[in-house]
């Protein structure tokens, strides 16, 4: 089923995000979405409906990490489970005297093993306005680093960058990352302008630094560029592509 010209027109023009590709890249994020649209259904959970223009949209998002890498690394992303807001949970983290932390934190999104995504309509609603926060880009940095069989941060790396390269960019980000965070580490949901600096949330583990980045990457690339600018140089090179160079 093709996306009818109206509706990704709203698509593109809705989301800032999408607003500074050229229209060639245009049309294969558009080739990707109907692709993407095709092979991944949508649950709707407690009740809530979801229309075309929630597809088109989490299918577009979604899709702008691989514009350039392909769909192939979405193989194992078969379901997106929509929740109607974020939803609860309970986290523990271990404090450097040792001691056991328990706390609530709500998630906007999540990835279940390596199968469905779990959505919800709210924060997707609250993606794609260029203020560092999109949780479909979030998750599919998840689905795009366990491609490998392991969610570390690390995805699959293409032939001219050197493991070694990342580990030690990104490992020392993310210690850094660790050693500012001032407070919780618990998610900042964005919306509009919300948020100038990185969410604190990337401090909480390797996998999520790396999601964090890949949301700021598209989302709000000026900011990762300043704060992490070797991170950022190896996401233009694994990403082929360089949301900074649009703007
Ligand atoms: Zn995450």
């Amino acid at each position: 089923m093709p996306i009818p010209d109206g509706r990704w027109e709203w698509v593109m023009k809705e989301h800032r995000i999408l607003r500074s590709l050229s229209s060639e890249e245009g049309l294969r994020l558009r080739n990707l979405a109907t692709v993407f649209l095709a092979e991944k259904r949508f649950h709707p959970v407690g009740g809530i409906e979801l229309d075309d223009d929630f597809r088109v949209s989490v299918a577009a998002q979604a899709c702008l990490p691989v514009l350039n890498l392909g769909i192939d690394w979405y193989r194992s992303w078969k379901t997106v489970i929509v929740t109607g807001d974020a939803y609860g949970i309970t986290r523990t983290e271990t404090d450097e005297a040792g001691v056991v932390h328990e706390y609530q934190d709500e998630l906007g999104g999540e990835l279940l093993g390596l199968g469905p995504v779990v959505l919800s309509k709210a924060d997707v609603e609250a993606s794609g306005w260029g203020d560092g926060y999109n949780v479909p880009i979030h998750e599919a940095a998840h689905v795009i680093d366990g491609a490998d069989g392991s969610f570390d941060g690390c995805p699959a790396l293409p032939r001219d960058i050197d493991p070694e390269e990342w580990r030690s960019v990104f490992t020392a980000a993310y210690e850094k990352m660790r050693s500012e965070k001032r407070g919780g580490i618990k998610r900042v949901r964005g919306g509009r302008g919300a948020r100038v600096r990185i969410d604190p949330y990337a401090a909480f583990s390797a996998d999520e630094f790396f999601a964090v980045c890949v949301e700021y990457f598209f989302e709000k690339p000026v900011v990762l560029r300043g704060d992490f600018p070797e991170v950022y140089a190896l996401l233009v090179r694994f990403f082929r592509q360089d949301p900074y160079g649009r703007l």
